[in-house]
């Protein structure tokens, strides 16, 4: 007579964090195996999402963190969100950037997109330079692309500003460059890694994936966010919202947390999903000193401010992702703008019959201070200036939203600083989050790619397949 084999409990996983990351960790784990594994998500802020959440007003209307784009090579994102069930509602903008020029008035457009040949064509007219420029800039470019990640890293002490001038970059080369940096990174270039820029550009320019940067046709939380949650709880994990983590044990007996009223959760794994700088603060104090957790001390966040003006009527043309060249001394105050009633018309329950801008405003340390009615001033002057349907129309309404704490800025040293594998070196803790992972700078898709990482850890543990892990399609030319 034959009798069944003992089935292993399931392993009790804890995660700390409900970003994208902690989301990722969890629905990876379940999609595969969810008899193997007993996953509890604790989140301290009282909706999941982390820094791509978005919840209701009081009145109703959504509010989000503040602008995300989606990039041809977030393939980890998008084959998440169909493997649950929720393809990502994107829609795809024409590739283009528009930039909002403080010196001039005007809005530059810069060529890019799918097209290899389009985005050619973009440094071969690029706003603002002499041909002299252009060349010196297809050069640059084309030194990039030929660096692989280690060669990128090598400038992980320099700034952007030091490596443009390094390169021997003009002045106005180096200015228009270094907008990637205050739009991507959320630093000014004379504070932003070389690295990070490095990786963003190679990426950007020599990969190529089925969509164009993309924004979401619907608020975060509803396109990615609540689904995710739903997945989750469907397949029995738990998702405790408002439920903070005061302290992580890791111990010889097992990982465990802290909660602030002095109890502690034993679990069999644990998987620390919080920002990188936050971490050091939750670990006992003897870790904090260890490698990798010491450097994770070095790592900085950057204030971010987003606005979001509500209008009676339609004050944008369209659903453009305008940036802006913010320097010192021109101005614009926003970094950020666009019309989130567009991207979000088609999304049941959320036309509006006017616009709804969303202002960005990034490295904000120097603005974060000013009082709301200063702010939304400035926002809306700087509209004015650059959009003909703002003029003489002020928003019906306005909120104010300061970001303080979540958003890591990508200094000289981050990569040198941010650990490279979801072992933590303790018994049982894991690490997820956007800066634990991704060839390229970090987002969306390294916060799910990490979680994917963690969860494959897991599933070979219970011997379980794991799931592939995407890399950007990167062009032949380019040193992947
Ligand atoms: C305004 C803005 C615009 C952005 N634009 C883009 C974009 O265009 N494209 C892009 O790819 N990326 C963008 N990003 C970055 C992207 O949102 C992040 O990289 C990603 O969401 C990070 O996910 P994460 O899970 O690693 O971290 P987080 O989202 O920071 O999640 C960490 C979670 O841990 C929770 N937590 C912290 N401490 C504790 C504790 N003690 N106990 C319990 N829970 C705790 C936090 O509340 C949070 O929910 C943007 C970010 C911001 C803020």
């Amino acid at each position: 007579m034959s009798h069944p084999s003992p089935r292993n409990p399931p392993l009790r996983v804890g995660i700390v964090g409900g970003g994208l990351a902690g989301l990722s960790t969890a629905a990876h784990l379940l999609l595969t195996a969810p008899g193997d594994f007993d996953v509890e998500v604790l989140e301290a802020a009282p909706f999941a999402g982390g820094q791509c959440a978005s919840w209701r007003d009081a009145r109703g209307r959504p509010l989000e963190t503040g602008i995300h784009l989606a990039f041809p090579w977030y393939h980890n994102l998008a084959a998440l969100a169909s493997a649950i069930g929720h393809p990502l509602p994107l829609r795809e903008t024409d590739g283009n950037y528009y930039v909002c020029n403080g010196a001039t008035g005007r809005i530059d457009t810069l060529l890019a997109g799918k097209s290899v040949l389009k985005t050619l064509g973009g440094l071969a007219t690029f706003p603002g330079l002499t041909p002299g420029e252009r060349w010196q800039l297809a050069r640059l470019i084309g030194r990039i692309l030929r660096m692989d990640d280690a060669a990128a890293e090598a400038h992980d002490g320099a700034t952007v500003a030091e490596f443009l001038a390094a390169q021997g970059a003009s002045p106005a080369l180096a200015r228009q460059l270094g907008l990637a940096a205050v739009t991507i990174q959320g630093l000014r270039p004379e504070e932003a890694g070389a690295t990070s820029f490095l990786k963003f550009l190679r990426t950007m320019y020599g990969s190529t994936g089925r969509f164009d940067t993309a924004f979401f046709g619907a608020p975060l939380g509803d396109a990615l966010v609540a689904p995710l949650v739903a997945f989750i709880r469907a397949r029995g994990g738990r998702v405790q919202l408002g439920q903070p983590v005061a302290g992580i044990e890791a111990g010889a007996d097992g990982p465990a947390v802290r909660r602030p009223d002095g109890t502690r959760r034993p679990f069999d794994h644990l998987v620390a999903a919080v920002p990188g700088h936050a971490l050091p603060a939750l670990l006992p104090a003897a870790c904090r000193d260890q490698p990798p957790f010491a450097a994770l001390g070095g790592l900085r966040e950057t204030p971010i401010v987003t606005l979001t003006l509500w209008y009676d009527r339609k004050v944008f043309a369209d659903g453009n992702v305008y940036i802006s060249n913010r320097d010192r001394r021109h101005g614009p105050l926003f970094d950020a703008v666009a019309d989130k009633a567009d991207h979000w018309r088609d999304w049941p329950g959320l036309n509006h019959p006017g616009s709804i801008l969303q202002v960005l405003v990034d490295a904000a340390d120097d603005v974060a201070g000013l009082a709301d009615e200063v702010l939304v001033a400035r926002a809306v002057a700087d509209l004015e200036r650059f959009f003909p349907g703002c003029r003489g129309v002020r928003p019906a309404d306005a909120t104010v939203l300061r970001l303080t704490g979540t958003y890591c800025g990508t200094r000289p040293g981050y990569w040198s600083r941010v650990p490279r594998t979801p072992g933590s070196g303790l018994p049982g803790l894991w690490l997820a989050g956007d800066y634990t992972t991704g060839p390229y700078h970090y987002g969306m898709e390294s916060a799910v790619r990490s979680g994917k990482e963690v969860a494959n850890r897991l599933l070979a543990l219970r011997g379980r397949p794991e799931h592939p892990v995407l890399r950007p399609r990167y062009l032949p030319f380019v040193r992947a």
